[in-house]
């Protein structure tokens, strides 16, 4: 099975056997191998090494406790259904709630939000759903008409920061869980360094207190865990996930960091467990011991969740004022809207692209469609030059499924044309 990741990078996994025998217990066939040392396991040791991981982790940072309510923040990737699983499995008695923010970004976060809904069903986990269409009027999509358009990954984080921390205190959960794993740890502790932010390093831990009274304590339980033995996990498990990927799916510094990394692992396989220990066991000590006693954080003017912010605006109040003062910021299309225009205005301002093969093109076609194929979803650049005499026009496209024509809409809209994907378009195509 093959995981395509946001920002390119995939993971493959082939279920087979590795060698006759369990290289731990000598029993059933191995079929996994850890990646930080050469033994090959059979399933339930493999499993079994990583929920001593997780209950190792959450006993050294005391984490939880029994009677605690506590969120797990669900995204419809493999890390997220992971904890989900892995934490049900070691707690079976402890109260979680499953949350999923629901940020607009097209198809994609209507597959994340059916795979977190199967996941929850799974496991019999309540599951709280936000949808910031609906509570805020705004989506992340719409920060591609403003100048966060080659940041969109970094405005997602700091919505869904807030979102999950907003929630968890509106709904009275002591703790909210997030399945971050050792590479995002090792790789953000690498990044803030280098950018000389100690600040921040100081902050992130597997274990953050709440800043102030009614928020809650934000924990990471794999923290120990390589991100490729949760995928592992994941594919041995059958969880649910999104399989698409993100159409933003940028390449960040933090990915940039996460690449160096597994070049550096190349050479030492324990090079991330050794930096997290350098980082939580000596550097953040040192730097808190050197720590002014005023974190700096104020409730914010507007929703009252923390901020450093000198105007004590937070920066999601601030990112939601910015949207909300463009007027024009559809992406999409549905049938019904795109039959209200009249025939003449589509004949003067529109332009049409059908994005499929030639034969399904040639099959049946959307009236006034031009076929222009689109096989692969790298290098949409080489496309641009054939939508260049279209400046002044409004573009409408299509495909199959609608996935790849939102990712060229996404694309458009972000070089300034007046870009619009058609959304469910087997329904016009079927007439
Ligand atoms: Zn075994
Ligand atoms: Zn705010």
């Amino acid at each position: 099975m093959l995981y395509v990741k946001c920002g390119g990078q995939s993971f493959e996994f082939e279920r087979k056997v590795l060698a006759k025998h369990c290289q731990l217990c000598k029993g059933p066939p191995a079929i996994v191998s850890l990646s930080t040392q050469k033994l090959k396991l059979c399933q339930s040791c493999f499993e079994r090494i990583l929920e001593k991981r997780v209950l190792e982790g959450v006993k050294t940072f005391k984490m939880f406790k029994k009677h605690h309510r506590i969120g797990l923040c669900l995204s419809g990737g493999k890390d997220s259904a992971s904890l989900a699983h892995l934490l049900k499995k070691i707690f079976p008695d402890t109260q979680f709630l499953g949350i999923y923010i629901d940020l607009g970004i097209g198809y994609y976060s209507d597959q994340a939000r059916r795979a977190v809904e199967a996941i929850c069903e799974r496991l019999s986990i309540p599951l709280y759903v936000y949808d910031l269409r609906e509570k805020d009027g705004i989506s992340v999509d719409d920060f591609l008409f403003t100048n966060f358009r080659d940041k969109i990954c970094s405005v997602c984080g700091t919505i869904k920061r807030h979102l999950f921390s907003k929630v968890a205190r509106e709904l009275g959960l002591n703790v909210l869980a997030t399945g971050h794993h050792l590479d995002d740890l090792v790789s953000t502790y690498l990044q803030l360094f280098l950018a000389g932010d100690f600040e921040s390093i100081k902050r992130l831990a597997p274990y953050s207190p709440p800043l102030f009274e009614g928020q809650a304590v934000k924990v990471k339980p794999l923290y120990q865990i390589p991100e490729i033995e949760l995928y592992y996990y994941a594919v041995l498990n059958d969880l649910p996930l999104e399989s698409c990927g993100c159409p933003h799916g940028e390449i960040t510094p933090i990915k940039r960091t996460k690449n160096l990394l597994e070049e550096l692992s190349k050479e030492n396989r324990n090079i991330k467990f050794q930096l997290l220990s350098v980082f939580l066991n000596k550097f953040i000590p040192l730097l808190r011991e050197n720590q002014k006693e005023d974190s700096g954080f104020l409730p914010c003017l507007k929703c009252g969740e923390p901020t450093v912010s000198p105007n004590r605006i937070c920066g999601f109040c601030r990112r939601k004022e910015l949207v909300e003062r463009i007027e024009e910021r559809k992406l999409e299309l549905t049938p019904e809207e795109w039959d209200t225009i009249p025939a003449e205005e589509k004949a003067n301002n529109w332009v049409i692209f059908d994005l499929r093969d030639k034969d399904s093109f040639e099959k049946g076609a959307l009236t006034g469609a031009r076929n222009l194929p689109i096989e692969s979803l790298d290098n949409f650049e080489r496309y641009l030059k054939v939508f260049k005499s279209y400046r002044n026009k409004n573009i409408l496209l299509y495909c199959y499924t609608g996935r790849l024509s939102y990712r060229m809409t996404l694309f458009l809209c972000k070089h300034g044309f007046r870009a619009f994907n058609l959304r469910n378009p087997e329904k016009v195509l079927s007439n």
